[in-house]
């Protein structure tokens, strides 16, 4: 027999599923446009978009999940239910809070903003005119300001908004954890850039078979332990993983033809978010739990794999044979150990999405430092392109001469999304953590490595993250594995140890 409480779950459970049903079809709808829709059936799929995300938005603030979260989060009644229901309720209550503090007329009109500013933004930022930008990214910010002040905060006002991407971190750990990343790798940048060494990567920039490329990275993701039965590859413009369901788990990947290490790291790295999502325990299926921890839990899985293992030297003594069958004309007088260079190269730039393994969590600080400062108040907009320009010359040495390259080369602030940046340096700093825990317990994985075993890998991976989906936090994870809280000392300690020898620094 049932009881009244069980009922109540069986619900709430049903609703959640018609969320995620809800999600599916969009998911697969923005696969789908991003993947070689029709150009002409673009405006009109638009529509249905905005039509279910309305659904999917009434389904998650209505009274009747209000009335099941009420119900179910009585102490009394929420004892009784099993931990995954448990920490589904916590999970769809937080959400649930987060879409109520905000009074619906506003958050429209954030919506709106936020879709014309982005258009905006690409006009300015081809013309590189920041004026144009200005006001837009000034509303966005004051209604960033008022949200945090509807959702309350404990320290600091930015701490809210990192919560959002990052559940559990604070402007307190973050200061901390970049500042002391920020002097070490500043220091080894400079002493790279002074060794005046520089890896030779014109045999990456010949002409390269686009169906060759995407051969290459066929195989590259079977030997990941990619499921294929569960997911595909396809190709975009600006690659990404995304997952349709548990067991529809896909890959893009870009292939240039006259460059063809984009292509491989590409698809590693988003090879790596798909393994991730595809190691998911199937008891989490159909709640909100089969989900990465956190977006920095998902990055450390994605720069795993593309920087710790698939820029190693023993991955491509493994792999570079393939490389060869593939494109024996191209590498005819390139050794493994070049190659091996070639894919990891240092170089300050001044673009974000192009920068280096080292060099990258700089770019991140930097924007880290501005949304702090917006959001406390601390730096207004029209100080952006000249603060941006100082910290690039400050940490990196380089500087944009114009703010094409500079202040306006993301659109994240378009779309309004303050607080996403640090996730992408925090992966980096967990993947190196994880690396470190790897070691301990597999003291061969160098080994397994070089034979192609990376299975070895996966499995590891499976067991000690995957599997837990979003049923431990960030913070909670990082200490199941590691012994320890999150510490950007073990990236400093990779980044030392593989590029000193490679630069032939002391
Ligand atoms: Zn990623």
């Amino acid at each position: 027999m049932s009881t009244p409480i069980d009922d109540a779950a069986a619900l709430f459970r049903a609703h959640v599923q018609k969320m995620l049903h809800y999600q599916e079809a969009l998911a697969l709808m923005y696969w789908d446009l991003r993947t070689g829709a029709p150009k002409r059936g673009v405006e009109l799929r638009a529509e249905a978009i905005g039509t279910l995300s309305a659904e999917l938005f009434k389904l998650e603030t209505s009274r009747e999940l209000e009335q099941y979260l009420n119900q179910l989060s009585e102490p009394s009644t929420y004892n009784q239910l099993d931990p995954i229901t448990q920490k589904s309720v916590l999970e769809v209550k937080k959400q649930y809070d987060r879409n109520h503090k905000i009074p619906a007329e506003r958050y429209q009109e954030f919506v709106v903003l936020t879709s014309q500013a982005e258009s905006v933004w690409e006009d300015a930022k081809n013309s590189s005119n920041f004026e144009l930008f200005k006001p837009y990214l000034e509303k966005i910010v004051a209604i960033n300001q008022e949200f945090v002040d509807y959702w309350g905060y404990k320290e600091h006002k930015y701490d809210t908004l990192l919560d959002k991407y990052e559940p559990g971190m604070t402007v307190q750990q973050v200061d901390k954890i970049f500042s002391g990343l920020r002097e070490e790798t500043v220091k080894l940048v400079e002493a790279i850039v002074r060794s005046g060494q520089k890896p030779n990567v014109k045999p990456f920039l010949r002409a390269f078979d686009v169906a060759k490329q995407r051969q290459l990275s066929l195989a590259l993701l079977e030997r990941m332990g990619y499921d294929f039965s569960a997911g595909r590859l396809d190709e975009t413009v600006h690659p990404f993983e995304t997952t349709i369901n548990r067991y529809d788990v896909r890959v893009t990947t870009k292939f240039l033809p006259d460059e063809m290490r984009s292509a491989i790291f590409s698809t590693i790295h988003e090879g790596g978010h798909a393994l991730y999502e595809q190691g998911i325990s199937p008891d989490l299926i159909g709640t909100p739990l089969a989900d990465g921890a956190s977006m920095g839990i998902h990055e450390s899985q994605s720069r795993f794999w593309e920087n710790m293992i698939g820029r190693s030297r023993e991955f491509w003594e493994y792999n570079y044979k393939t490389v060869l069958d593939l494109f024996p004309m191209q590498f005819a007088d390139v050794s493994v150990e070049d190659f091996y260079r070639g894919v990891n190269v240092v170089e300050p730039s001044l673009i974000r999405i192009e920068a280096d393994e080292v060099t990258y969590n700089l770019h991140i600080m930097i924007r880290y430092e501005i949304e702090k400062g917006l959001i406390d108040g601390s730096l207004s907009v029209s100080d952006l392109p000249e603060i941006w320009r100082s910290k690039m010359q400050e940490y990196l040495g380089v500087a944009p001469e114009n703010d094409a390259d500079g202040v306006l080369q993301d659109v994240h602030w378009a779309g309004g999304d303050f607080g996403y940046f640090p996730t992408y340096a925090l992966g980096n700093i967990y993947a190196a953590q994880f690396l470190n825990a790897l070691k301990k317990d597999i003291p061969d994985y160098k080994e397994q490595v070089r034979r192609g075993n990376l299975r070895v890998i996966k499995n590891w991976l499976n067991q000690s993250i995957h599997r837990y989906g979003k049923t431990l936090m960030p913070a909670e994870i990082v200490r199941q594995v590691t012994g320890e809280n999150i510490d950007s000392k073990y990236l400093i300690g990779y980044f030392r140890e593989k590029f000193k020898p490679l630069y032939h620094l002391l």
